[in-house]
């Protein structure tokens, strides 16, 4: 039974689709501004390892993750550069594009861009007005009033009675009726730039919470099944979408809410000053390779801190190393292919069926493959098995994406190669080494083995 940790219940859940077999999912997307940080992708990457999962389990996955091309600090930026709101955003999307492609992060069928559903935003902040949710203020801003909702504070367990009585000094400060109630809308400022549009309640701009709940809705509906995010978006971004959401519609907005937690990088906060905040462009760099990034974020539990120290690269690399020669031993004995799989495969779907247990998967996985090895050494894994084994490998891959893609060996080099086996032949080992030599000048190492020459590439 597929279970998940629902963060508004706070406890684990079956997993029931709405629809039968189909599962609509929202990912809350970057903030494009800036080059988005290994933190950042530590959450899209567990959200890729949960849709992974739904689909190795066969289910249809409609999944939307937004870009947040407006908001205080895209707008900041635009200001400081002097440049347009796109071409800032335009720059930084594009960007993320390339690292969600370097990590093999599956595409989301949509990407819906803010500044595209201003007018799906209007007109939910409209329905809020009339429906007594929201109120403008004299400068044109729109506020969401949170007294008129009754279940404000459920995801987060915040009892907002107590938030009151603490902040209420500086309620007047705002001219707010509560200083928790939050923007919808926010009347234009000087220094918003030539950032602005027109609205009811004059120019001004979207706030942050309400852009997730009209885009999430253009696509998925007014309810659909989970909602993702890290775990500093509980608070207050996804405590205002439920208000907003379920306010603006009336029906439930979405079933299961699951947040990652964060990455920390050597043992705290990532921080430009001590040297230590990394984009993934700047790990590639330091000669990681994007499947040991991948196991790096994903061989941790999502709703455990991971602490990101550079020589985990180490670690990974031997682990991915141990999953590749395996494979590469079962690949040299048979080519047979069995819609099988071996026992293990079983444990190793529980243990993700049960709140993505990563790492409990990864042990029942690393098990099989220690004693899969040692029946190869014995020669007692019969064809049978390894077509099994050849299997899951392709199943785990298909989840975690570890393994790099096999590369196809050009024809001149299978040429170089038979030409050298031929040579080894005839012992002329001169010849062999000259071949060995001029097929490393084309970028491939040659390695000869009690079963033959292997290829891989440099
Ligand atoms: P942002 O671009 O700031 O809107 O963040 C994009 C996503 O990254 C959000 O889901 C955040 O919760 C998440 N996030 C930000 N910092 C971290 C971190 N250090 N570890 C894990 N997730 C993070
Ligand atoms: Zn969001």
């Amino acid at each position: 039974m597929l279970q998940f940790y629902n963060s508004l219940t706070r406890k684990k859940e079956p997993f029931v689709p709405i629809e039968d077999g189909k599962v609509k999912l929202y990912t809350c997307g970057p903030t494009v501004y800036d080059t988005a940080h290994i933190g950042n992708f530590r959450t899209f990457l567990f959200e890729d390892f949960l849709k992974r999962v739904l689909l190795a389990r066969g289910f249809d996955v409609l999944h939307v993750m937004n870009i947040t091309d407006v908001d205080d600090k895209t707008i900041k930026k635009t200001v400081e550069e002097g440049k347009s709101l796109s071409e800032v955003t335009d720059f930084y999307t594009e960007l993320f594009n390339k690292d969600l492609n370097t990590l093999k992060i599956l595409p989301a069928d949509h990407y819906p861009a803010a500044t595209d559903h201003v007018d799906g935003m209007i007109e939910m902040i409209e329905t809020l007005i009339t429906k007594g949710h929201a109120y403008q203020t004299e400068d044109g801003s729109v506020f969401f009033k949170i007294e008129s909702f009754g279940d404000y504070g459920a995801l987060t367990n915040i009892n907002m009675a107590e938030m009151q009585q603490s902040d209420r000094v500086d309620s007047d400060e705002y001219g707010l009726d509560n200083p928790q109630d939050f923007a919808l809308w926010k009347s234009y400022k000087e220094e918003d730039g030539d950032v602005a549009w027109d609205s009811p309640w004059g120019k001004g701009r979207p706030g942050w919470h309400i852009e997730c709940s009209v885009m999430s809705m253009a696509f998925l509906g007014d309810h659909f099944d989970i909602h993702c995010g890290g775990v500093d978006n509980k608070f207050p971004h996804h405590e205002n979408e439920i208000a907003q959401s379920v306010c603006a519609v009336d029906t439930p907005f979405v079933n299961m809410w699951l947040h990652s937690e964060f990455l920390m990088v050597d043992g705290g906060k990532m921080s430009k000053s001590l040297g230590n905040f990394y984009c993934i462009s700047d790990l590639i760099n330091k000669g990681f390779t994007p499947e040991e990034i991948r196991y790096i974020m994903l061989s941790g539990h999502y709703r455990t801190k991971i602490n990101f120290t550079l020589d985990k690269q180490h670690e990974a690399k031997a682990s991915i190393q141990r999953i590749q020669s395996l494979k590469d031993r079962l690949l040299d004995i048979t080519k047979i292919a069995a819609d099988e799989y071996p026992d293990e495969k079983s444990n190793f779907d529980t243990a993700l069926e049960d709140d993505l247990d990563a790492p409990n998967a990864l042990a029942v996985f690393f098990d099989w493959v220690r004693t899969t090895n040692v029946a190869l050494d014995k020669d007692e894994l019969s064809e049978d098995a390894i077509a099994k084994g050849l299997n899951f490998i392709a199943y785990f891959d298909d989840i975690f994406g570890v393994l790099s893609d096999s590369v196809a060996i050009p024809q001149d080099i299978m040429d170089l190669v038979s030409e050298r086996e031929l040579a080894r032949q005839n012992k002329d080992w001169a010849k062999s080494d000259e071949l060995r030599h001029i097929i490393g000048s084309k970028g491939w190492i040659v390695k000869d083995t009690p079963d033959g020459s292997k290829l891989t590439s440099k």
